[in-house]
């Protein structure tokens, strides 16, 4: 091959595939180094993955005219549509596998960590153990995730294009949802596997040990019901779409639908379930919120307490013993239900 010249075998690129696989297996076929190939194309001593991340007009043509592809068709393969807020949320390659995509195929959409789908296949995405979300949450919570998970999914992708046109923007949500609202407790009744005592006294260090307590749990429940205890704590912030397991990243992004479909509600619910330091976390964590949002969140908060007191001190006199009795039953459950 000589400088400048056409190859004298190019194969197109397949459907969202990204450039880096592209020139990936170009490089395979001419059996070369990637190194060697860039340097062939005429670019050498360039990384790959800045390519992908942007390609300068001049390198597409460089890349061009050897390949006889359009620049726009190279530019397609790149990410250059993302803004750089976003780019921690690019993997180099595919975040989870498609059971029918061939291995060396690294397709755009698979590095984003809010597609649960294959975009050719249309297939389940597998974790690193070859579990599904369906198989992990079951088909009915995933039937009733499914528009959450979607209206999560537009929004990220608004905002990887910084096209966020809602009343709040991703990173904002996440800080939320990724907020301690409770104290760290060690693993409830029912995150426990079953054991007898011998297993239980010798499981000690894993039965006392403190699990971090998320927002998270409280706005997508299915999620804390079916994670594993000791996976279900997630990073914070946008870390935590963005170096997530495939179940937290479609809890966060069903969280982060559910969020823009009705914030002030959900940040209640947050607020309700949250122990007093929680309390102080979540309110910092909801102070980059709009005025009017964090307005209309106390407002509502106040009422729901004030009744809630209405209520106990209208109980009261009738039904004092009954409704102690009642309330401690219930203070009861809803501890070991969210510790
Ligand atoms: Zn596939």
């Amino acid at each position: 091959m000589t400088g400048g010249r056409r190859l004298p075998v190019v194969f197109p690129p397949e459907t969202d595939e990204r450039l880096s696989s592209w020139i990936a297996r170009l490089a395979q076929f001419y059996a070369m180094t990637i190194p060697e190939f860039l340097a062939e194309l005429g670019l050498s001593r360039r990384d790959l993955f800045d390519l992908e991340w942007r390609l300068s007009d001049g390198n597409g043509a460089l890349i061009a005219a050897r390949t006889g592809l359009t620049v726009e068709t190279i530019q397609a393969m790149t990410f250059q549509e993302v803004t750089p807020d976003a780019r921690m949320m690019i993997a180099r390659q595919n975040r989870h596998r498609c059971p029918h995509c061939p291995a060396e195929m690294q397709r755009k959409s698979l590095a984003l960590p809010w597609v649960f789908r294959c975009p050719v296949h249309g297939s389940d995405l597998q974790d690193a153990t070859g579990a599904t979300l369906p198989e992990m949450l079951g088909d009915a919570r995933m039937a009733a995730l499914a528009t959450h998970a979607r209206a999560g999914a537009a929004v990220l992708d608004a905002w990887v294009r910084g096209a966020g046109q809602g009343v709040l923007d991703v990173p904002e949500m996440l800080s939320v949802l990724t907020a301690r609202h409770r104290r760290a407790s060690p693993p409830s009744l029912a995150e426990q596997p079953r054991m007898s005592l011998q297993t239980r006294r010798d499981y000690h260090e894993f039965l006392t040990m403190p699990i971090i307590r998320q927002a998270l749990t409280v706005v997508v429940p299915e999620y804390d019901e079916v994670a594993p205890v000791l996976a279900k704590p997630v990073r914070p912030g946008l870390h935590g779409l963005a170096q997530g397991s495939l179940l937290q990243g479609f809890a966060l992004t069903v969280g982060i639908g559910r969020l823009a479909e009705d914030p002030v509600a959900r940040a209640i619910a947050v607020l309700l379930a949250s122990d007093v330091d929680g309390q102080g976390r979540v309110q910092e964590a909801l102070r980059s919120w709009p005025l009017s949002l964090r307005r209309c969140i106390s407002a509502r908060l106040w009422r729901t307490q004030r009744d809630e007191r209405d209520r106990r001190i209208a109980e009261k006199p009738t039904r004092r013993r009954q409704s102690h009795e009642y309330r401690r039953v219930q203070s009861h459950e809803y501890h070991s239900r969210i510790s």
